[in-house]
């Protein structure tokens, strides 16, 4: 069997909504400059609001045919991918698609100048794809190929990006609501740094305070600070808001300041997760060496794709690291997690924006998942499916 074409295919689509899909973004990097602060743009969108009504939905994805008529697709990072998945395509067009470890190798040997960001969320993509493709001309599952099932079951948490934040009203009732949805876990994003001062400080604080009272001792809440506060602001929040028991604190300063991190860990109470912007085992591993984090989240899109999180998973456990993955609630990303032991690996990120569209949390808000329904969300634990 011979790769013949990679292609990029860029679909849209829409999905009922109720009222604001982002009600409010959260704190990001730039906010240390005002005309960013004020800004209510989140990186990284990939959609619009058309009305209150409808929201617009956009993905691409990369698809690698071969000779046998087999493909395999995944669907991509940001559109920045997209050249260089084009660029790769003349170095793997008349290749084995099943030699997936040769094929990370070449392509990761090749790219010199692309060993992070968007080059390697189009390799990712690339081997996400490879994967899916092995799978279906073998007749198995993803997981199957990779361990076999680890568990039946693998719990949830609810990511609740893009929810206002400052409303404590509407924190209870989110909260409340995702809690009578079945989720244990629930993830909320601050909205202030160290550039809103003592004010803000107090509002994140209240933020977690209310989730705490609302939810009450026995659902886990984590905090994501999405790499937007330093090594001061952080041991300031952490000391204000351990006495509510958060899970972790998450991403609290920008990927490459690795001693902000050490830091902040020997000084927090709060167990801490971070590098979702990190790629490779050679990123990763600088974590790790650094002692840097409780628990890694390396992205399954983004890290190096299915080959390379493994690597890097498997690295983690000799370091006694926790790895929960970035992006969990992709197909991969379920093959990933089924196959990988529940110690290590105790919860899966999932349902990131199913709050506002009134539909109970279904995979098949997902478009990619629409095209191929793998699997189904029962409450908080999903059920894995054969291919088959
Ligand atoms: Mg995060």
């Amino acid at each position: 069997m011979k790769i013949t074409n990679i292609r990029l295919r860029h679909l849209s689509g829409t999905m009922e909504v109720d009222g604001p899909f982002f009600e409010d973004r959260l704190l990001q990097p730039t906010d240390i400059y005002e005309e960013f602060r004020e800004n209510r743009r989140q990186i990284g969108n990939r959609g619009s609001q058309v009305d209150d009504k409808i929201f617009n939905v956009e993905q691409t994805f990369v698809q690698i045919d071969t000779d046998e008529g087999v493909s395999g697709i995944c669907a991509g990072g940001f559109a920045g991918m997209n050249w260089h998945v084009w660029q790769l395509k003349d170095l793997l067009i008349g290749r084995d698609p099943l030699a997936t470890e040769f094929l990370w190798d070449i392509m990761h040997r090749t790219s010199v100048h692309g060993r992070q960001g968007e080059p390697m969320m189009a390799i990712s993509a690339i081997d996400n794809a490879l994967w899916d493709l092995k799978g279906k001309w073998l007749g198995k599952p993803v997981y199957m190929l990779i361990g076999g099932p680890c568990r039946k079951t693998m719990p949830a948490y609810a990511s609740m990006l893009g929810h206002n934040v400052t409303d404590m009203g509407l924190v209870r009732e989110r909260a409340t609501m995702v809690k009578e949805r079945g989720f244990t876990a629930q993830k909320w994003f601050f909205r202030h740094g160290p550039m809103s001062g003592h004010e803000g400080l107090v509002k994140n604080i209240e933020m977690v305070k209310t989730l705490r009272e609302t939810v009450g001792p026995e659902i886990d809440i984590m905090l994501d600070c999405w790499q937007s506060m330093d090594v001061n602001y952080v041991v300031k929040l952490a000391s204000a808001i351990e006495e509510y028991q958060p899970r972790w604190i998450e991403e609290v300063a920008m990927p490459d300041r690795i001693d902000s991190y050490r830091k902040i860990r020997d000084k927090v109470n709060i167990p801490v997760s971070g590098a979702e912007h990190e790629y490779t085992r050679w990123g990763f591993k600088r974590f790790m060496d650094a002692e840097a984090v409780d628990i890694i989240q390396p992205d399954l899109n983004w890290a190096g794709g299915l080959s390379e999180v493994l690597k890097i998973s498997a690295m983690a456990t000799a370091y006694d690291l926790i790895t929960i993955a970035h992006q969990g609630v992709t197909p991969v990303g379920m093959a990933w997690s089924a196959s990988q032991s529940p110690d290590p690996h105790p919860i899966r990120r999932d349902a990131t924006q199913a709050r506002r569209t009134g539909l109970p949390l279904r995979q098949e808000q997902r478009p990619d998942a629409r095209q191929r329904q793998p699997n189904r969300l029962r409450r908080t634990w999903l059920w894995l499916r054969d291919r088959r």
